[in-house]
């Protein structure tokens, strides 16, 4: 059973639903040893030892493949706000958050979406007024 919750953006404040599970859990060991044994019998024809690397090749592509899941889940599909990235560089995950939102503006896909709510920017005198506002300065 996915576990599944209602999170908020930390940039622009918007609602999505995303897996909580980062890696095999109960039910995929569960699940994973239902696999093996059945692949064994049906490979082996009978249990067999080897039916043991089987189980721990499952649970390692299991999680593999859970963590790539949390890891593009993560980032927001209405801004482009990573929020592992930010942690690791601020700098960078701006970057990343700016192209977004000029793809964004530039592609017809989001001309009926909900407008973003974007934080509060204005530019100081002799400022430009361009997107470098969206550029999260650190401390
Ligand atoms: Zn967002």
């Amino acid at each position: 059973m996915a576990r599944v919750k209602n999170v908020y953006c930390a940039f622009c404040r918007s609602s999505r639903r995303i897996y909580t599970s980062r890696g095999v859990g109960a039910v995929h060991l569960v699940g994973g040893l239902i696999w093996s044994v059945i692949f064994t019998m049906g490979y082996f024809r009978e249990m067999d030892f080897r039916g043991v690397f089987v189980f721990l090749v499952t649970l390692g592509v299991s999680e593999i493949f859970l963590r790539l899941r949390w890891r593009m889940q993560i980032v927001c599909p209405h801004c482009g706000f990573d929020p592992v990235l930010y942690l690791k560089n601020p700098e960078q995950a701006a970057a990343h958050v700016r192209v977004f939102l000029e793809r964004r503006q530039a592609s017809p896909d989001f001309l009926l979406a909900p407008r973003l709510n974007l934080p509060a920017y204005t530019p100081a005198e002799g400022e430009n007024n361009t997107m470098d506002h969206l550029l999260l300065r650190g401390p």
